[in-house]
Order: C-alpha cells, then sequence, then structure tokens
C-alpha cells in the first residue's frame, strides 16, 4: 500500500473508532457501535499487515491470542468482568514496554534512526513515557486483578512513609529518565523501568478493594497513553488516535465514577476508603429490627401495585437473575402495573453493570430510567422492590455524615409506599456499611438467592 493509501486507511478507522464510542454511549446504539469498532480494527490490523514485514509472525501470534481471547471472553462471568478488564490492561502495559525496548535495541529497523545515528530526542522522551507508564500499569494492573479476584487481600496495604517512598522513587525514575535522555544506554533504561515496575505495586497497595474498578478504570487511561506513546515512537499515527481515545475515555470514566461515588479523584488515588469503609461497619452497638417475608408476600404486594420500581444491584449479576426479572416483569405489566427499573451510575461492579445485563435479558429500554431521571418519582411509587442492590439505596449517604459513603448519590428508594429488599441475610454491601432501610417500618425483608425468590414470584403471580 501506497503512504498516502495507509494513512487513508487510518483515518477511515479512526473515524470509525469514534463513531464506537458515540455508539457505546446508550444501549439502543450499542450494537452499532460495537460493529463499528469491529470493522475498524480490522482495517487498522490488515493496513498495518499490508506494511509490515514477517506478517506470519504476527498472524501466528494473532491466532494464539485472539484463540485465547475468545475462550476467556466465552468463559468469563458478567460479575469477574472488572478483574478480566484488569489482566487485559497489564498486557497492554507490558507491550508497551516491549515494543519500546525493541524499538530501542533496533532503532534502525524500526526506521526512528539511520544507521551509525544515535536515537533522536524526541524519541527518546517518546521512549522514556511509553516505558514507564507500561510499566506502572503492567505491574499495577496485576496487582488490582489480585485484588478483584480475591486472590490479594482487597484491604488497603499501608505503612510509615510510603507517600515519601513513592515519591522518592519517582523523582529517581525521572533522573535516570533524564539520564537516558542525555546518554541513550540499556543501564538508566533498565533501571527506569525497574523502578516504574515497583511504582506500579507501590501506587496501587493503598488503594481500598471498594475503590478497585475506579482504579481499574485509571489503568485503563494509563494503558491508552501508554499505546500513544509507543504510536509516536513508531510513527504510527493510528496507534496514537486509538491510544489517546482509550486514554481520555478511561479518564472521563473514572471521573464519571468518583462523581457517581462522590469520591475526590485524588483521595482515592492516594487511597483508604475500602478499609475505612468496612472498620465502620463492624458495630455500631444499636439493636435493629426488620420485617421479612415471603416471596408470595411480595408478589401479592406488587400484583395489587399500580406502580412498581424494581432497583438492580450487585446481586441480581451474582444469582444471574436478569431474564427471571424480566419475566417477572411481563406478568406484572399483564396485569397492568407501571413496570420501571432505576439505574445507580455504580450499581454492581463496573459502570453500566447492569444495563448490559438488563439488556441482555432483552428488557425493554423505555423501562430502563437512570437515577437523575427517576429520583423524584419514588414519593409517588407504591412498591419498589430492591434486589440485589445495597450500598446505592443507603440513605446513609444522605443523613449521616460520619458515613464513609456520605454525599454519595443515592437512588431515594427510602421514600416509597412500600419496599421490598431481595438479598440472602442481613450482610452488608461492598462498602461494608450497614443499611438503614432494611430497618424501616415500610421494608420488607425477602431473604433468598435474587433469581430463586423472583422465579417464586413470577409462580405466586400466576
Ligand atoms: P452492594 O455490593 O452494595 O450490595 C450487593 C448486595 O447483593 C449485598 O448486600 C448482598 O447481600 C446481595 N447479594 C449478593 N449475592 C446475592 C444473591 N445471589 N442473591 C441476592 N442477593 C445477593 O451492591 P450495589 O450494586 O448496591 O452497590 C455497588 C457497590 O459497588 C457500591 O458500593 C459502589 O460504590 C461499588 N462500586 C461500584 C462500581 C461500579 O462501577 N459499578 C465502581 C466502584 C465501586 P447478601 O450477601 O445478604 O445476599
Amino acid at each position: 500500500m501506497s503512504a498516502n493509501s495507509v494513512s487513508l486507511a487510518y483515518l477511515v478507522a479512526a473515524v470509525l473508532f469514534i463513531l464506537t464510542l458515540k455508539g457505546l454511549s446508550s444501549p439502543t446504539t450499542a450494537r452499532r457501535g460495537n460493529m463499528f469498532g469491529m470493522i475498524g480494527m480490522a482495517i487498522a490490523v490488515l493496513t498495518t499487515l499490508s506494511v509490515t514485514h514477517n506478517w506470519q509472525y504476527i498472524l501466528i501470534a494473532i491466532a494464539v491470542g485472539g484463540g485465547i481471547g475468545a475462550l476467556v471472553a466465552r468463559r468469563i462471568e458478567m460479575t469477574a468482568m472488572p478483574e478480566l478488564v484488569a489482566a487485559m490492561h497489564s498486557l497492554v502495559g507490558l507491550a508497551a514496554v516491549l515494543v519500546a525496548m525493541a524499538a530501542f535495541n533496533n532503532p534502525v529497523a524500526y526506521g526512528i534512526a539511520l544507521p551509525g545515528e544515535l536515537l533522536h530526542g524526541s524519541n527518546r522522551i517518546e521512549l522514556f513515557i511509553g516505558t514507564f507508564v507500561g510499566a506502572i500499569t503492567f505491574t499495577g494492573s496485576i496487582f488490582a486483578f489480585g485484588k478483584l479476584s480475591g486472590k490479594l487481600s482487597g484491604r488497603p496495604l499501608r505503612f510509615v512513609g510510603q507517600h515519601w517512598l513513592n515519591l522518592a522513587l519517582g523523582i529517581a525514575m525521572l533522573a535516570f529518565g533524564i539520564a537516558f535522555f542525555l546518554e541513550p544506554s540499556w543501564t538508566p533504561f533498565l533501571i527506569m523501568t525497574a523502578i516504574a515496575l515497583l511504582l506500579g505495586v507501590l501506587l496501587i497497595m493503598p488503594i481500598g478493594g471498594a475503590d478497585m474498578p475506579v482504579v481499574v478504570s485509571m489503568l485503563n487511561s494509563y494503558s491508552g497513553w501508554a499505546a500513544a506513546g509507543i504510536g509516536f515512537t513508531l510513527n504510527n499515527n493510528m496507534l496514537i488516535i486509538a491510544g489517546s481515545l482509550v486514554g481520555s475515555s478511561g479518564a472521563i470514566l473514572s471521573y464519571i465514577m468518583c462523581k457517581a461515588m462522590n469520591r475526590a479523584f485524588f483521595n482515592v488515588i492516594l487511597g483508604g476508603f475500602g478499609g475505612e469503609a468496612a472498620v465502620a461497619s463492624e458495630d455500631d452497638g444499636v439493636q435493629k429490627t426488620h420485617r421479612s417475608g415471603s416471596a408470595d408476600d411480595a408478589a401479592f404486594l406488587m400484583g395489587n401495585a399500580d406502580s412498581v420500581i424494581i432497583v438492580p444491584g450487585y446481586g441480581l449479576a451474582v444469582a444471574r437473575a436478569q431474564h427471571a426479572i424480566n419475566e417477572m416483569s411481563k406478568a406484572l405489566t399483564e396485569k397492568g402495573v407501571k413496570v420501571r427499573y432505576a439505574i445507580h451510575p455504580v450499581a454492581g461492579r463496573m459502570p453500566g453493570h447492569m444495563n448490559v445485563l438488563l439488556a441482555e435479558a432483552e428488557v425493554p429500554y423505555e423501562q430502563v430510567v437512570e437515577m437523575d431521571e427517576i429520583n423524584n418519582e419514588f414519593a409517588d411509587t407504591d412498591v419498589v422492590l430492591v434486589i440485589g442492590a445495597n450500598d446505592v439505596v443507603n440513605p446513609a449517604a444522605k443523613n449521616d455524615k460520619s458515613s464513609p459513603i456520605y454525599g454519595m448519590p443515592i437512588l431515594d428508594v427510602y421514600k416509597a409506599r412500600t419496599v421490598l429488599v431481595v438479598k440472602r441475610s442481613m450482610a452488608t454491601g461492598y462498602a461494608g456499611l450497614d443499611n438503614d432501610l432494611f430497618y424501616m417500618d415500610k421494608t420488607m425483608m425477602v431473604f433468598g438467592d435474587a433469581k430463586k425468590v423472583v422465579e417464586d414470584v413470577i409462580k405466586a403471580l400466576a
């Protein structure tokens, strides 16, 4: 392919990637968005292959990597998605480091230096940035994967002088980067990479489990910037554009998540929330009582209501109850009940978690309403069914200044006339906090696995 055709093909792919992001912003256009992304990626890969020597090796790598990816994607549970994403990001980080090393090892082959010439100053800076961002992403993502999958403790790990150590390491890394810039050789390059690998672990260690999804989204952003950095080194516009899109969308997503959890971004990065929350919940010394009922009771209350709002949460995903809940909604709608779903932006374990589950079960989009739109309707609603949700309906976020989640926007379920809560026990949610909603007079707990309870409700409705 001529240089012009390559640029044109990359431009088309870049436009398709932008259309992908636009499409993914709404459930109705998400499939189309994904399709644009796949076409864009196919164009990008084929164009790159057409200008690559030894493309056979790349095809073998694509076959092996693609095969493993397809297998993992088939097997993965929806609830394990955040840890899978973390694992994937670690590979992007590693790739950035390896490409930088290969480019430094043989800059002539990469077309960034003429034979006998030293690396250009700007290339040294790009290699430095791509490598350290990639290395931090690599080890940070592995650590995040460990925490999210439960293989490492979710508690924040802190020690005295941690921030100072990080600062000292950051300065040392920069110093070796400058040494590399002044005199490009392996010693400063490798020391700088080793410090960045260590920093990746040290930066993620103090962050609590509850903040991990924000961290994953932040690492997603880093991996995009690392790819963009390498794109500059390789003079590959496609990589620069795709990397920047990933980098900026990851950064925006982290911001949205922090906002939805009422967390300051820098507090998340400096760590601590998960651990504090768990401690705060351990004992508040007050004996509280709750009311419980059966699936039949729940069916009776919902079947006789004019309006029902369903609030899905993480437990719905664990129980894989999305299809059952759609069946239940249909049965209620047939009885003339107005049914809607209220979606909190951080319900579940990743942004859009509930939208994805409900879309999978083919719940009509018009029934699915975002928090800001539905919040002032709870007061006029007969019955709210909270299913596997906890933190996102915890009134402490509104009325308890000492609560670690104080200030987080919640779904105003406590305003409804009757509240039904389906979960297996009185256990806390992800933030480790007790929930006063469960002890209100208007609340009836229905204990059991979400799917089983919903199936029983469907039977009772019939
Ligand atoms: P929570 O984690 O607060 O609560 C989930 C509830 O589901 C638990 O209390 C659990 O109670 C119940 N549950 C678990 N399994 C089942 C089952 N099989 N059947 C029925 N119930 C079950 O979930 P929410 O969705 O309300 O809140 C999400 C939390 O995650 C928030 O704290 C949010 O800040 C955090 N988070 C979310 C992010 C996101 O992007 N979505 C990002 C960062 C953090 P029991 O064990 O008694 O059954």
